[in-house]
């Protein structure tokens, strides 16, 4: 049996912000990394206040949005926290969902990678937050060394078909610069992928908000 997971928040009918069609966000509690200006800080916050659910309970759960699913070409996005902590619990999803609904995982990649081996069979669509390709502005922002995300990103790239890969290079205050974005993004380009979304976080507004506000996605 899967071990159950604790969410931070499942968010239901979720349109053109996390894959295709009509989408049920589902997010995970814990992530590797420590981000300055963490997106969702909940996912670091008590993991006892978290709703703790078996991929069975989730699934009874978010199966009443089927019919919007189904006709939007939509279904759940795995994000959090790291959805790729939780590689076991995903491909049990999946098992339950069959293969009509959208699987869309919102990933860091920073796990290890036979956790991203084994997911690449049930998912439709990654989008991945790279943070900063360039090792010492991601080691400031993240806490942890960039190798782990470059092998996981050249892996992605080999296994999985790029154009189902959105990859989000965030400009980020005080850490990078649009100089280092564009750095990144011909990295990334060198591994193969064609598509971004480059934007900006936002400083100003506070924590328990999002820092992000999207600007441009690009297919090259
Ligand atoms: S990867 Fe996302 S959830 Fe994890 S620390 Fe960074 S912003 Fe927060």
């Amino acid at each position: 049996m899967t071990t159950p997971a604790p969410f931070i928040g499942i968010m239901r009918h979720r349109i053109g912000i996390d894959g295709e069609g009509v989408t049920t966000l589902a997010a995970f509690h814990g992530c590797p990394l420590q981000c300055k200006y963490c997106l969702n800080p909940s996912c670091h916050g008590l993991v006892e206040v978290c709703r703790t659910l078996t991929p069975e309970q989730l699934y009874e759960e978010v199966r009443i949005d089927q019919l919007y699913f189904l006709a939007t070409h939509g279904g759940v996005c795995f994000g959090g926290g790291e959805p790729l902590i939780r590689s076991d619990f995903i491909v049990r999803f999946r098992e339950l969902c069959g293969p009509d609904w959208q699987l869309t995982l919102e990933t860091s990649l920073y796990v290890p990678t036979e956790n991203l081996k084994s997911v690449l069979p049930v998912a439709d669509y990654f989008i991945v937050d790279i943070k900063d390709l360039h090792p010492n502005i991601y080691q400031n922002y993240t806490e942890r060394p960039v190798d782990l995300l470059l092998d996981n990103l050249k892996y992605l790239s080999q296994n999985f078909p790029t154009q189902q890969v959105m990859i989000r290079v965030p400009l980020i205050p005080n850490y990078n610069t649009d100089d280092d974005r564009t750095w990144s993004v011909e990295q990334l380009m060198a591994y193969g992928f064609q598509n971004f979304d480059r934007f900006e976080y936002r400083t100003d507004i506070a924590p328990k908000d999002s820092y992000i506000v999207h600007s441009q996605k690009i297919k090259k």
